[in-house]
């Protein structure tokens, strides 16, 4: 944090939200700003899963104060909307010269603080709009595990599945390379060894710390590997269902893995051999793999279907066809290393209801 006091800036702005502003974590870092004399005005209007109106609000804001500096401070959410909001900016006046980006981020999850991805939702079209581009990449990432204490058991859950989902379809992924799959394996032995201490002793600051490194070493594989289809359902059925995203993942994984096992069954055997989980054959090793992942969604409270996520089966068979073009269309289709087709993924989402 106190590298925030070498920053120069004119005009500084804190993209937040109200929980944030409610524990002080942003006075705190208004401190820091305020003992360097940079002025400072606070957006804390970001919404989990930010809308597309909010970005509109939020650039405006940057625009009028012509910010040279954002500092984005939450979970995945904020730092998406600033990245957004820096996006749209530039977009709307070359004039604009490109504020310096910092993230700081309270959950160790999305990685969003070292990737070039902004996910926003357009709310009346019911579907989550992936952004790209090397202006989003932050230019600091402040990672204090302090900040990730107070967050709740079921947060660190869901969270930290996200942070496991982000390895290992990095580490599958039809584009991961030799760099992306050590940052990868390394995340995913993180989340194994840390997330069940961190999730039952929010107080353990040595796995605090170490899930947000984890968090951000998977955030390093994957902007640079791509992902799969696990965040492929998982985007589809948060823009529908509005199901958190690390819950979706955490759910939707050991399904996809079990689809993707037959052609590329020796990535997650290896996995399973580096987890010393029974690995003696490619079969064996993804069964264990899958069942491991099982047992932690188990330990932690989340279900392991679909079904179990306060979804209407009607609704869901009725949006079933939807998903899976939206999956089809997705982002993180192409990196999934099994081409699915549109009567794969109906099978995947009534194997996992
Ligand atoms: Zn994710």
């Amino acid at each position: 944090m106190d590298s925030l006091e070498q920053l120069t800036a004119r005009q500084a702005l804190i993209v937040t939200d109200h929980f944030m502003v409610k524990t002080g974590f942003v006075d705190r870092v208004k401190s820091h700003l305020d003992r360097n004399n940079i002025p400072n005005i606070v957006f804390a209007d970001v919404e989990s899963d930010p809308s597309l109106d909010t970005v509109t609000n939020g650039t405006r804001l940057l625009l009028q104060n012509k910010a040279d500096l954002v500092i984005a401070l939450g979970g995945g959410s904020p730092i998406d909307a600033a990245k957004a909001m820096i996006y749209f900016a530039h977009k709307a006046s070359d004039d604009v010269l490109k504020p310096t980006l910092v993230a700081i981020p309270t959950t160790s999850g999305t990685g969003s603080e070292v990737t070039d991805i902004s996910v926003v939702t357009d709310k009346v079209k019911e579907i989550k709009i992936p952004l790209r581009d090397e202006l989003l990449i932050p230019d600091m990432a402040i990672l204090d595990a302090r900040f990730t204490r107070s967050l709740p058991p079921a947060i660190t859950a869901a969270t930290g599945m996200d942070v496991l989902t982000h390895a290992i379809e990095a580490y599958t992924s039809r584009q991961a390379n030799a760099f992306t799959s050590i940052y990868a394996k390394y995340a995913i032995r993180y989340v194994f060894d840390y997330l069940l201490r961190a999730y039952r002793n929010g107080d353990d600051m040595e796995a605090r710390e170490n899930m947000l490194l984890g968090s951000c070493m998977a955030g390093m594989a994957f902007n640079n590997s791509g992902l799969g289809i696990t965040h492929s359902i998982a985007h589809s059925l948060g823009g529908i269902f509005h199901v958190p995203h690390g819950l979706a993942n955490a759910v939707i994984l050991p399904y996809v893995i079990r689809f993707n096992s037959f052609d590329v069954g020796l990535r997650y055997q290896e996995i399973a051999q580096m987890l010393s989980l029974p690995a003696a054959t490619v079969e064996e090793g993804s069964a264990s793999l899958i069942q491991a992942i099982f047992d932690m969604n188990e330990s932690m409270g989340i279900p392991t279907r679909i079904g179990s996520l306060k979804i209407e089966e009607d609704a869901f068979t009725n949006h079933a066809d939807v998903i899976a073009r939206n999956v089809l269309e997705d982002i993180c289709t192409g990196g999934n290393p099994r081409r699915p087709s549109h009567s794969d993924i109906l099978k995947l989402l009534k194997e996992a209801w």
